[in-house]
């Protein structure tokens, strides 16, 4: 691999959270250590159907995952896949559809909560949670502490070219106590916090890393449709590569190739997005 890059995908954080809440992505824009960009998710703008297309590359007109109770072993190629034919070791830390959309489906607990699997042809360590019971009154979410110790322990212990992580915790804090709140306030400035210093360790430990999110939300903790809330969110970028002009709103199907490219993988003939980092 040219290079190693991990994903980091808080779920359901509107672009107005990231540039009002998350102090250390945003000091680090400021210090010139991340370049930050606006994402635009696909329609419909619904968790497993963004999941699916930023791993993909293709819209969910193309991929069939059209929400998320239509979560299936995709057959489009995806970056794990691309990834695993270059050679390269990859690992998920992340919640269970996943592992159902690029691994394999239906999820059983037991077998595919978490597995070592160096022969895989998609995802070699994966680490998963289904929320299992989750509901407006329990977010049923692990802590984002132990998200981010769990991969940082994956790309230690398995020397990962890349690693892809998902926390749905803020997510479900939108959808509980929608935004203009403290509880949002302290729920962001927790997991920024929680993340800033392993961002430092994954960069000491040569990954180039992307923070970004699937969707974002609205006033009344809603996505999936149109709405620039629902759809845009915040790309943070640390690693030597140039960008396009801040201005630039990056389309989420950009990512499947930008990743692939920076770390030397063949980009799928289906993944027709430009890259935008090179
Ligand atoms: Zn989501």
């Amino acid at each position: 691999m040219d290079t190693k890059l991990l994903l980091i995908i808080i779920d359901g954080v509107p672009w107005r959270n990231w540039r009002r809440l998350f102090g250390n992505l945003e000091g680090w824009v400021d210090s010139g250590d991340a370049r930050l960009w606006k994402i635009c998710s696909v329609l419909p703008s619904t968790s497993a159907s963004c999941y699916a297309s930023i791993h993909t590359g293709v819209v969910p007109a193309a991929h069939g995952c059209t929400g998320n109770d239509n979560v299936f072993r995709l057959t489009q190629a995806d970056v794990f896949g691309q990834i695993r034919k270059a050679g390269g070791i990859t690992g998920a830390v992340a919640h269970s559809y996943w592992s159902e959309l690029f691994n394999r489906a239906p999820f059983d607990p037991v077998r595919d909560i978490e597995y070592d699997e160096p022969e895989s042809d998609t995802i070699n360590h994966g680490r998963f949670h289904t929320m299992s019971g989750y509901g407006l009154i329990n977010q049923m979410t692990p802590s984002d502490a132990d998200l981010f110790a769990t991969l940082t322990r994956l790309c230690e212990t398995y020397q990962l070219d890349y690693g892809m992580l998902h926390s749905c915790t803020l997510d479900s804090m939108g959808h509980r106590f929608f935004h203009d709140c403290q509880e949002m306030d302290h729920a962001c400035f927790v997991l920024d916090a929680m993340l800033a210093p392993y961002i430092t360790r994954w960069r000491q430990a040569g990954y180039e890393v992307i923070v970004t999110a699937d969707h974002g939300q609205d006033a009344r903790g809603h996505h999936g449709g149109r709405d620039p809330l629902q759809q845009e969110a915040a790309l943070y970028y640390f690693g030597p590569a140039e960008g396009p002009d801040p201005d630039t709103v990056i389309d989420q199907l950009q990512l499947a190739p930008t990743i692939l490219t920076r770390l030397g993988a063949p980009v799928a003939d289906t993944m027709k997005a430009r890259p935008f980092l090179r």
